[in-house]
């Protein structure tokens, strides 16, 4: 792996929403870390703005993301601004020209880095052009970072990407999903993998049910016109929600190294049970915000929202019930749901264990509960594991007692954002965080069949109230196979705050 942190990193879209919330804040972070070794990085967007209008920005993004810091002036120094026409042919010659000029000052070794934090159609284009405009002509590195969503299905998807690959080859192509980027979703190898007493019990034998919960308390808020085009299914199961199935499903690699860890990834992603036609609905549920209650406050419809259709047959939440067809899977339910206005925001996995085969506890009268081992993915990251322990004083009662290692209580300061170690693993040379091709042409596949039949089915909306976990089919998915949902709020990891 490469570990030249010199390079001329390309911002296109930079005066944007992403890039002043997480990404000049993140540039900061690896700055004060001394982990830039030589950097410039060159702002290109559509606004006409100068270069010291554009470091006050970045400046502002960063005071206002992380306060008062020290080095910020020469921090900012690196920065450079060009206006910029991504349709158009001179604007790449004269950004070339520049890049040229600002990597012999830097002595940036012709390094490049080219993220794409612009709206998804023209991530294609400017690839392009890129290419056909010399921009790709280093001596150096180039590598291509490029944000979600990658594709609307299967077929865009490889429109867009036959369209980067004529420019990049696969292993210089970046794509970002965020959630490879929490320090949690990243642990999720560490806890099984590094621990003798879970990978022998990971399997079909011992676990019952997996879920994945990531619900969120906003609304669509803005970005009503991009979400009636995506809604839940795609704007986080696709990506976010197979990603945390594959790494919890996967077989151990035999390297850590990024080859080996997106192989094992993608078998889990070909042994996925197809859901289509009438088993779509068996499988999977759909559910629209109706108004409701958020923090005391009311708050309107899904289909009262700006630029949303007020007949919208978009979901803002999903459930769903994916099959692991192979070995170590066969026969263990993975749920998942995922939601705009539920009760909480709130990542969470648990994975349920069987029951012990002979009870011979009782907890206050009913049956022990089973153990869990819950992992945090956010707000609040950690561990926590529900057994049974005597209850003192007893005779034979049993009662729950839970293990925390809560990671925010002990690292706080330290936990860097997620984009910070993106952009630090992209610098290295380290895909592993990022997803190939193979991943998101699979996870299309599978949730494409799940699209076609919603999309030709009118849905009863809406039917759940903001504020709620969800509509009742959700909760009914999981009574079919004698399940229910573990509620997200209980299971804090609350020992080391
Ligand atoms: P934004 O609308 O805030 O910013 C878009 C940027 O693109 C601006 O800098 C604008 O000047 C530039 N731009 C637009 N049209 C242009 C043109 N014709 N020529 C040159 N520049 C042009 O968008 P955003 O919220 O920053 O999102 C950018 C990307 O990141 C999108 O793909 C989005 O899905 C993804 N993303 C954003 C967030 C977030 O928190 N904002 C989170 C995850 C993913």
């Amino acid at each position: 792996m490469e570990q030249n942190m010199t390079s001329l990193i390309m911002i296109f879209g930079a005066t944007g929403d992403l890039a002043k919330r997480k990404l000049f804040p993140s540039l900061y972070r690896l700055f004060s870390r001394n982990k830039l070794e030589k950097f410039a990085v060159i702002g290109v967007a559509r606004r006409t703005i100068s270069t010291d209008e554009f470091q006050q920005s970045v400046k502002d993004s960063v005071l206002s993301a992380l306060g008062n810091k020290d080095n910020l002036d020469e921090f900012v120094s690196h920065f450079y601004y060009q206006s910029h026409d991504v349709a158009d042919s001179n604007s790449y010659v004269s950004l070339r020209k520049f890049a040229d000029e600002i990597d012999a000052h830097y002595d940036l070794e012709g390094n490049r880095i080219f993220y794409l934090a612009m709206a998804p159609e023209f991530f294609g284009p400017i690839a392009l052009h890129l290419k056909s405009d010399g921009l790709t002509d280093v001596k150096g590195y180039k590598r291509l970072v490029i944000e979600k969503p990658f594709g609307h299905d299967l077929p865009s998807a490889k429109e867009l990407n036959t369209q980067i690959r004529t420019a990049f080859s696969e292993e210089e192509v970046y794509r970002i999903d965020h959630y490879l980027g929490k320090e949690m979703v990243r642990n999720i190898e560490v806890i099984r993998f590094a621990n003798a007493i879970f990978e022998p019990l990971w399997n079909n034998r011992y676990i019952s049910n997996i879920q994945i919960t990531s619900s969120e308390t906003l609304g669509v808020e803005e970005r009503g016109r991009y979400y009636e085009t995506s809604g839940a299914l795609r704007d986080m199961l696709q990506n976010h929600m197979m990603q945390m199935v594959a790494l919890l499903a996967m077989e151990p690699p035999i390297k850590l190294t990024t080859d080996e860890i997106r192989s094992e990834k993608v078998k889990v992603f070909r042994a996925l049970r197809t859901i289509e036609g009438d088993d779509v609905n068996n499988y999977f549920v759909r559910g629209q915000y109706g108004e409701g209650t958020i923090d005391e406050m009311p708050v309107p419809n899904y289909r009262d929202e700006p630029m949303v259709d007020k007949e919208s047959n978009t979901e803002t939440f999903v459930a769903g019930k994916i099959m692991i067809d192979n070995f170590r899977w066969a026969g263990v339910p993975f749920y998942i749901r995922t939601g705009k206005r539920m009760t909480a925001k709130s990542t969470k996995i648990v994975v349920q264990f069987k029951d012990i085969p002979m009870n011979l506890y009782y907890q206050t009268e009913k049956m022990l509960n089973p153990n869990l081992l819950v992992i945090h993915i956010q707000p609040e990251e950690g561990i926590t594991l529900h057994l049974n322990a005597k209850k003192a004083g007893g005779h034979l009662d049993a009662q729950e007692v839970k293990l925390s290692f809560a990671n925010t209580g002990v690292h706080a300061m330290n936990t860097p954002e997620g984009y910070e170690k993106l952009l630090y693993d992209c610098m290295r040379g380290d895909a592993t965080n990022f997803t190939h091709w193979d991943e998101v042409a699979y996870s299309w596949a599978f949730v494409d069949k799940i699209s076609e039949v919603w999309e030709k089915t009118k849905a009863t909306f809406p039917n759940y109230e903001a504020g709620s976990m969800g509509p009742i089919e959700a909760d009914e998915l999981l009574e079919k196979d004698g399940s229910f949902w573990w509620p997200v709020t209980n299971l804090e990891v609350d020992i080391c705050k």
